[in-house]
């Protein structure tokens, strides 16, 4: 028996880990102080009203021999219609229309950003952005594939374009992204369309937090971008939209028109599904089919539009103190510079001890993010108007 050896190429992950310990000592050490944590990566705010009514009625359909449900239909992957229905009718609100069997739930846009990689062969080559979403260079470690990373950068605005010069297979874009809250407008979505296109390569969009978009010029879908349905595939997720990180429920979008190697990746895609998965719970499928549904979407949008005001609240804190950062517009996260050229633990160290208030060192989602600092806008309004007051005590007249 072998182990698969390319887990022991893995990185250690202690970025997660080292905040809470610090964070932790401190508290213990100062238990009059009051922490703050703009580190918070996870949604707060409860699930919408029409999201639990669906999922009560779907629990009472459980309970009577005539409406009982056991696997979902084969015929799309184990995904009810309505739910099916209801992802449709919200592309096509983008412009994109898309048949039912070109959509695939899930029960995370992290599930399958792994699972995808079933259908491509390890000799293909990655490109990862740095910064980057840990999974999508973790899981291709574990693949053993090459990995070369796209540098995002103060210069290119955390939003990196292809470079001609790089060969890839597979590339991963995301947008708003995870950890720098910089996110691509349609312009330059057509930029790596035409380099995917050119090179043969494929692009995984992950779109967890496309409904933090509000500027027109900013894709919500790849396939906004023509071309894009023979180049890319898109993750798509309920947690951050809806608030479902408890719950469990995404989606992906393999086109039918996108094939290589004279294959549609849809029908391998189908087959990897009906093969290593069973589906998402009913229960689950009937509150996510309640989410893109006219009184859905006004619902998770008062949700959103509670923290697009934190990220609001944030973003003026540090446009007062002068301090450079991307994202905190269309995403809930803020990618700020470090002050005093502090490198991330530093900073990180030197607000928890002064204004009392924990962020993420950038330092930890990759070598660009040294001299970086993600804060959240997931805290509640209260705690991120003290936090963003403290920070400008601290910083003001000095950074
Ligand atoms: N993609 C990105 C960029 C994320 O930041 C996250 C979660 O934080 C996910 C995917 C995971 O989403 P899900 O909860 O649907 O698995």
């Amino acid at each position: 028996m072998k182990i698969n050896g390319n887990f022991l190429n893995l990185k250690d992950s202690y970025l997660f880990a080292t905040v809470g310990r610090k964070t932790a000592a401190y508290r213990a050490a100062h238990p009059e102080k009051e922490v703050i944590r703009l580190s918070i990566g996870d949604v707060t705010l409860p699930l919408a009203p029409v999201v639990i009514a669906a999922m009560h009625s779907a629990v009472e359909d459980l309970a009577h021999r005539e409406t009982f449900k056991g696997y979902g239909p084969d015929q799309y992957c184990y995904a009810y219609e309505p739910l099916l229905s209801s992802i449709r009718a919200s592309y096509a609100q983008k412009g994109v229309m898309l048949d039912a069997d070109e959509i695939f739930v899930s029960d995370g846009a992290k599930s399958d950003c792994g699972n995808i990689l079933d259908i491509f062969s390890v000799d293909n080559t990655v490109l990862v952005p740095d910064p980057v979403y840990p999974v999508y260079l973790d899981t291709n470690v574990m693949a053993g594939r090459r990995v070369l990373f796209a540098d995002a950068n103060e210069q290119n605005g955390f939003l990196p374009m292809p470079d001609p010069s790089v060969r890839a297979d597979i590339i991963y874009i995301c947008s708003p992204n995870n950890p720098t809250g910089a996110a691509y407008s349609r312009e330059q979505l057509k930029a790596w369309v035409a380099y995917a296109l050119a090179c043969d390569a494929v692009i995984l969009y992950d779109a967890a937090y496309e409904h933090f978009i509000s500027d027109d010029a900013l894709a919500r879908s790849i396939y906004e971008v023509k071309g894009a349905e023979e180049c890319a595939i898109e993750l798509c997720s309920y947690s951050k939209t809806a608030g479902f990180t408890g719950v469990r429920c995404g989606y992906t979008v393999v086109p039918k028109a996108l094939k290589r190697q004279g294959v549609m990746l849809n029908k391998l895609w189908a087959r990897r599904q009906s093969t290593k998965f069973n589906g998402v719970s009913y229960v689950t499928q009937m509150g996510a089919a309640a989410v893109f549904t006219p009184e859905g979407e006004r619902q998770i949008g008062e949700n959103l539009a509670y923290y697009r005001r934190n990220a609001a609240v944030i973003s003026a804190c540090l446009d007062s103190l002068g301090i450079w950062y991307t994202g905190g517009k269309n995403s809930p996260y803020i990618w700020m510079k470090c002050p005093f050229n502090m490198d991330s633990w530093t900073f990180f160290d030197y607000l928890l001890e002064n204004a009392n208030v924990v962020g993420t060192p950038g330092s930890g989602f990759g070598k660009n993010g040294e001299g970086f600092f993600r804060l959240t806008a997931f805290g509640t309004a209260e705690d991120t108007a003290e936090a963003c007051a403290r920070i400008e005590a601290l910083l003001k007249d000095k950074a």
